[in-house]
C-alpha cells in the first residue's frame, strides 16, 4: 500500500477527541518498561478518556496536526534524563500538559532490566495520580 492510500485511510477514519493522551518514550529499562505497562494499563482501564499517543508520529507534520487536534490534554512521559521524548516533541512542536522524567522524579539510577511488580506499582500509581490530577485541573 502506498503512502498516500494509508494517509487518505487514516483522515477518513473519524477520530474523537480524547481527555487525555499518553505519550512514553518506550525506554528498554526498568523504568521505561514499567512506564509502558502503565500507561497500556491506565488505557485498559478509561477507554473512553484515555489513549496511548504515537510519539514517534509526532515528527510527521499531518500526524502532529491530527493528534493535536484530536486531544484535550497531552502527558509526556520519559524513563531517564536523556529525554528522547522530551527532544522529539520539542522538535516537531508537540506541546504537553505534563511532562515527567522519572528517574529525577522518583530519586532513582536507569536500570538496565526489566521492573520488579512493586516498581510497576509504584510507576502506575504515580502516573495515575498525575492523569487524575490533570483531569481536575
Ligand atoms: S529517555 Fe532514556 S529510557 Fe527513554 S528512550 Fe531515551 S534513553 Fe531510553
Amino acid at each position: 500500500m502506498d503512502r498516500d492510500h494509508n494517509e487518505q485511510n487514516s483522515k477518513n477514519v473519524k477520530s474523537k477527541p480524547y481527555k487525555l493522551l499518553m505519550f512514553t518514550c518506550y525506554g528498554g529499562c526498568a523504568l521505561g518498561v514499567a512506564a509502558s505497562k502503565a500507561c497500556i494499563r491506565l488505557w485498559e482501564e478509561n477507554p473512553d478518556d484515555i489513549k496511548i499517543g504515537c510519539l514517534p508520529a509526532v515528527i510527521v507534520p499531518w500526524k502532529l496536526k491530527e493528534i493535536i487536534r484530536n486531544s484535550e490534554k497531552r502527558i509526556l512521559i520519559d524513563a531517564c534524563a536523556i529525554r528522547c521524548g522530551f527532544k522529539l516533541a520539542e522538535k516537531a512542536g508537540l506541546t504537553v500538559n505534563r511532562y515527567i522524567e522519572l528517574t529525577s522524579e522518583m530519586g532513582m539510577k536507569k536500570v538496565k532490566q526489566i521492573p520488579s511488580r512493586e516498581l510497576e506499582n509504584e510507576v502506575y500509581q504515580l502516573i495515575k495520580s498525575e492523569i487524575e490530577e490533570l483531569f481536575v485541573n
